[in-house]
């Protein structure tokens, strides 16, 4: 008997393997798509080990007009691949608990997560008990 294995694997009986391995495409699709957006808007610096995006001053003229506009597009993507960097970070530390075999526990009570939740957010760190508490 191999009882050592069972305890890694214990909570996946509640999870199949196809479920993790859905969750783990699903996750990885969504970090390609959101490092190809970023990788359009900023520049990638690599700084003591991780990653950062600069975003890219855009160019449209020299008129009073497209200068406000350079602006305005300037504070929204910066704003923009904020989101990005935060949902490619979720998405990494998500990726990073498949591979730990933690995927999918909650972490703030430990229980298991909605496999439901987990469908529609694969990223999801808290069950839906600790994340209405947390509101
Ligand atoms: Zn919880």
């Amino acid at each position: 008997m191999l009882l050592g294995c069972q305890n890694i694997f214990y909570h996946y009986k509640f999870m199949t393997k196809d479920f993790l391995s859905l969750a783990q495409e699903k996750l990885k699709q969504q970090k390609e798509k959101i490092e190809k957006q970023l990788s359009e808007m900023s520049n990638r610096n690599r700084r003591n080990g991780s990653y950062s995006y600069e975003v890219k001053f855009p160019e449209y003229g020299r008129s009073d007009d497209e200068n406000a506009n350079e602006v305005a597009d300037f504070v929204d993507s910066v704003s923009l691949s904020k989101n990005l960097e935060n949902s490619l970070k979720e998405i990494e530390s998500a990726l990073g608990k498949i591979n730990k075999g933690k995927y999918g526990l909650c972490e703030s009570c430990g229980k298991k997560i909605e496999q439901k939740r987990l469908t529609i957010l694969p990223t999801a760190r808290y069950c839906l008990v600790c994340k209405k508490n947390k509101k």
